[in-house]
């Protein structure tokens, strides 16, 4: 049986209880990946005040060397892709071509981030009075917590840990508890890059243990957490309490909006990516479809017989389209809002029940489900599932498309198949979302543009691109006054 361990202060160690908790492969769950630690409190604490004592040099450290040692994480990731992506996909289930997707969206995460160690640019401003400079610098802040999802075990941590890193922070990085292992290889080539002992810390274990000690931590300066919004909310509120700085990426329900004039085959194709790439467990998922009436039969159609041919699978196999839920719990909220569908009068177009037989008999499998004729008011329409669940409503034109896409308490992702010019950039104006595709599924982020949404599913900031820098850097203002004497704003110069 592999073990693996926490890394604190430099050195890999177990959970001083010597407590493990062991990582399971969802699509045959009697193969156990590894025992990792399971941690508590203390373990924290550890992590903490090695990241809070690194942090007095590694501040020092100037910006393009940082960004030099992420720049060798990057080609070490992309050394390793392959393996990366097998593990990845033993652990957590998604198709290998998506887990080399997301080993690929750290590999360009990290050679953006290390370009950025060259840039974290302030700015200058002319004074208002003579003889006298203004400048502003971004510093680094201390110590950062940074809480992670299972659905992108690579591309999330890598965008929280690699921008954090450059501005100058030191980490303490806690993992979902169903993929540790990529967390840890993460880590791994962190520090065969060359960071210094302390700069990153990782500790594994539960989010009531471990994830709740970060918040509350008082030397730990600010935390970004991607996961629920129900758990994001809790976290606000303690971490709130002490003033941290706090990102929240959260969750979302995602609408693809297919007009009239689409091109339905392209929308279709969009479709079931946005839906079922990642067995719908993507907060970016496409999980309602709103298809103009004129084409809603068509499109259904259409759409029932393609999500009917696809292969579910172990996502090892390069035959399989779509792999496994992350865990039995995933199936059972899967199962029970399908349960939910049907007694909310939506009619099951396909699948709708778990496979359980031959090849899908030792694993966590559901079949790729679209309920038809749904309503704006049906918690399907509503409320997260996090899994293969599409549900298509009818709408008579644009403007009730747009308001009941904007009907929800999310805002992350949303999409718009058309032909029409002035259509498209409507809904790019009207659609409630942190991002709008047009022609394109609600998926597919670039890691230099930014990503986060609006309403619940975030609190404001953004990861990726360049505002991930403005999160993990405090601006320090300058001002130079080489006159000589005393000159006082705004009266002197009147
Ligand atoms: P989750 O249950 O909220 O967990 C996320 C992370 O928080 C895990 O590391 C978890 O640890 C930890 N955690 C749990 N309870 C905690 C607590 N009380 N204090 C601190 N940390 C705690 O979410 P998930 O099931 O892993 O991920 C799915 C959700 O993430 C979906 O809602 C999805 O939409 C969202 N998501 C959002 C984005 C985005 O960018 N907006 C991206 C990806 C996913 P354990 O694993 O040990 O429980």
């Amino acid at each position: 049986m592999n073990q693996y361990l926490n890394y604190l202060g430099g050195e890999w160690k177990p959970a001083r209880s010597g407590h493990w908790t062991e990582n399971h492969n969802p699509a045959r769950w009697d193969e156990v990946i590894g025992q990792f630690p399971k941690s508590g409190p203390e373990e924290v604490d550890e992590a903490v005040a090695a990241a809070r004592m690194a942090f007095r040099e590694w501040r020092l450290v100037p910006a393009p060397e940082r960004g030099a040692i992420i720049k060798r994480a990057g080609d070490l990731m992309s050394e390793r892709k392959e393996d990366l992506a097998r593990d990845m996909t033993r652990e957590m289930g998604k198709v290998l071509a998506e887990t080399r997707g997301d080993v690929q969206e750290g590999i360009d995460t990290a050679y953006y981030a290390a370009t950025e160690g060259r840039r974290l640019f302030g700015h200058t401003t002319p004074s208002e009075l003579r003889n006298k400079m203004n400048l502003s610098f971004r510093m680094p802040i201390g110590v950062a917590g940074l809480i992670t999802p299972w659905n992108f075990p690579m591309a999330i941590p890598c965008w929280k840990t690699l921008p954090a890193l450059v501005c100058g922070n030191t980490v303490v990085l806690k993992p979902a508890s169903d993929t540790p292992l990529t967390a840890t290889h993460l880590v791994e080539i962190l520090v065969e890059a060359g960071l210094p002992k302390g700069v990153i810390n990782l500790v594994h274990g539960g989010g009531g243990a471990v994830g709740n000690r970060i918040v509350e931590h008082p030397d730990v300066a600010l935390i970004s957490f991607t996961g629920s919004s129900e758990i994001g909310k809790g976290i606000n509120a303690k971490a709130g309490a002490s003033l941290k700085r706090v990102s929240l990426e959260l969750g979302g329900k995602n609408a693809m909006i297919v007009m009239y004039d689409a091109d339905l085959d392209l929308a279709l194709e969009g479709l079931l990516w946005g839906a079922f790439g990642t067995t719908g467990q993507r907060c970016t998922a496409t999980s309602r479809c709103i298809v103009h009436a004129d084409v809603y039969d068509r499109f259904t159609a259409m759409l029932v017989e393609a999500t009917n041919a696809l292969r579910v699978g172990d996502g090892l196999d390069p035959r399989t389209q779509v792999g496994p839920v992350v865990n039995r719990l995933q199936q059972e909220t899967v199962e029970s809002y399908v349960q939910i569908g049907k007694s909310e009068g939506a009619t099951l177009l396909c699948g709708g029940y778990a496979l359980k037989e031959g090849d899908h008999a030792a694993g966590w499998f559901y079949a790729p489900t679209v309920f038809g004729d749904v309503k704006p008011r049906m918690r399907i329409f509503q409320e997260e599932i996090f899994g293969p669940v599409l549900s298509v409503a009818k709408a008579k034109d644009f403007d009730e498309a747009v308001a009941m896409h904007n009907d929800c308490i999310y805002g992350l992702s949303s999409s718009i198949y058309t032909r029409d010019v002035n259509r498209a950039f409507q809904a790019v104006r009207d659609l409630e979302a942190g991002i709008t595709y047009v022609n394109g599924a609600t998926i597919g982020a670039e890691c230099h543009m930014p990503f986060g949404g609006v309403k619940q599913t975030g609190n404001g900031h953004r990861e990726g691109g360049w505002p991930v820098y403005e999160f993990f850097s405090e601006l320090k203002t300058v001002y130079i006054d080489f006159s000589g004497r005393l000159q006082r704003a705004q009266i002197d110069n009147y």
